[in-house]
């Protein structure tokens, strides 16, 4: 029936909803399955709540919430948080003059898979931080804090993402070459490049969505101008495929609503 069958995103998109959802799923759900954050753990928390407000994009309601969730983060100087405690204060608030709101439903367009079981929740991660590291390229010197959004991303995936082999994986290719990383441009490049190292490994799997093999991404039909040959065998054109990172993780490019 057409309530069941998700109209057909479109890949040269982002959408809202695929970000939001991830937002909620990490915040309220993956991140706070320890009955309490302590030490490093909250530190991770404080540091990515800091980050997304700095970067994350978002509706001006969700906007307000991350950083009223970041003010709180920020008074909270014991070193134990309860779970029930953050729970609590990141319920939304939609009373207030500057409604406070990330929606509590998951629903995933872009990242939804031909089966349950399949894309959702890593794949809008992937995509927030692809987003992140765009943003921060745009928006901060690029000679500070070169590994301002990875290293977020790396303390996250370390100590909540919920795929255990994922984050060992993602670990061991952040301790070979993360901190060579000079300069936020080359932040983008180092997630995008090691995306794809990803992809490649997992080409074929039974973790891949038959509607949605893994490819080296973006595919020749996405980016004709990223691909080149050099004698003979593929080559990237990294110019161009910065080029197209930066307009594809655009805000322009992000839709609101919910399918075409
Ligand atoms: P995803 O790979 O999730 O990509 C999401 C979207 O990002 C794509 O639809 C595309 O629009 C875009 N995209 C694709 N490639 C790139 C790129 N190179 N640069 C920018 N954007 C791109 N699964 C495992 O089975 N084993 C693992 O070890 C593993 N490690 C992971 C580590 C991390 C940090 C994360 C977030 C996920 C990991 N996963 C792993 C999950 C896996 O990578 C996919 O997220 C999942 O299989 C869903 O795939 P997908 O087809 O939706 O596309």
């Amino acid at each position: 029936t057409a309530a069941s069958q998700p109209k057909r995103a479109d890949r040269s998109k982002v959408y809202m909803a695929d970000l939001e959802s991830t937002l909620h799923y990490s915040l309220r759900v993956e991140a706070t399955r320890a009955a309490v954050l302590s030490g490093a753990q909250l530190a991770a928390f404080k540091c990515y709540v800091a980050m997304l407000v700095k970067y994350f994009p978002g509706r001006p309601c969700v906007q307000t919430y991350l950083r009223s969730l970041d003010g709180w983060l920020k008074n909270w100087t014991e070193p134990e948080l309860p779970r029930s405690t953050l729970k609590e204060a990141m319920k939304n608030n939609r009373d207030a003059s500057h409604p406070a709101v990330l929606p509590t439903n998951v629903t995933w367009v872009g990242c939804q898979g031909s089966e349950p079981h399949f894309r959702g929740y890593p794949c809008g991660l992937w995509t927030v931080f692809h987003l992140l590291t765009v943003q921060a390229a745009q928006n901060g010197p690029d000679k500070e804090l070169p590994l301002e959004v990875l290293n977020t991303m790396r303390c996250y995936v370390r100590h909540f993402f919920g795929c255990r082999e994922c984050a060992q994986h993602f670990e061991a290719m952040a301790a070979e070459s993360m901190d060579q990383v000079a300069g936020r441009e080359e932040a983008v490049f180092w997630l995008w490049s090691h995306h794809n190292e990803v992809n490649a490994r997992l080409a074929g799997g039974d973790t891949e969505d038959p509607k949605f093999p893994k490819l080296q991404w973006p595919p020749p039909d996405m980016c004709p101008q990223c691909h080149k040959e050099e004698r003979g065998v593929h080559a990237w054109d990294e110019p161009a495929v910065l080029t197209f990172l930066k307009a594809y993780f655009a805000p322009a490019n992000i839709y609101p609503d919910y399918a075409e």
